[in-house]
């Protein structure tokens, strides 16, 4: 089976005045689909077109070394944002409880020095990448990564991340990708986050 672009399960206005709809259109029905499109060509043919996306960015040393930069790329691409899209919601920010709520004070102190540290990660990302939080051996990470590189081929579990490429954002908010990171808690699903730390720990 091809991969296929997961449909946004909220609309494009609903994470507004935050991310305005245009930049949320674009972004999913164009970038994310470009991804999985140019995904699914370079795997086409090869004895992995019928792998999951995990299997692949998880095995990227495997991939025949002339799809390989595609494939890191595309199946980067696609998995990063079918996150992306899972953490936000309407409704969203406040500040996580239970288990991952626990985990992050004892980790990082609070959920602001949690999110200080993502700010930084994503504000240092020279050019284009993504800010992470982490699961890598039981325990949280902030990290960040350049392009579409995944932290899973890293073996490390991501349950939240900022997309800081300027396609993100640069609509609304131009060069100031700091004034971004702020707003963007203010769309984050922790429901969503502390799903995906449930599973990873
Ligand atoms: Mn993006």
């Amino acid at each position: 089976m091809p991969f296929e672009l997961p449909p946004l399960q909220y609309a494009f206005n609903a994470l507004e005045p935050h991310i305005d709809a245009t930049t949320m259109e674009i972004h999913h029905d164009r970038h994310h689909k470009a991804y999985v499109d140019n995904a699914n060509a370079a795997l086409a043919g090869t004895p992995w077109q019928d792998s999951s996306v995990e299997d692949v960015v998880t095995s990227l040393d495997q991939i025949p070394e002339d799809i390989r930069g595609a494939v890191r790329n595309n199946a980067g691409g696609h998995i990063n944002h079918t996150l992306f899209w899972e953490i936000m919601g309407p409704d969203g920010g406040g500040a996580p409880d239970g288990a991952l709520g626990d985990a992050i004070d004892a980790t990082f102190g609070s959920l602001a020095d949690l999110q200080a540290k993502v700010k930084e990660a994503g504000i240092k990302r020279f050019g284009s990448g993504w800010s992470w939080l982490v699961v890598s051996g039981g325990a949280l990470e902030v990290m960040s990564t350049p392009n579409q590189d995944t932290p899973l081929s890293e073996g490390k579990t991501p349950i939240l991340g900022v997309d800081v490429w300027e396609h993100a954002y640069y609509l609304n908010y131009q060069n100031k990708r700091p004034a971004y990171l702020d707003a963007w808690w203010s769309v984050v699903n922790w429901d969503a986050v502390a799903t995906k730390y449930a599973a990873a720990v």
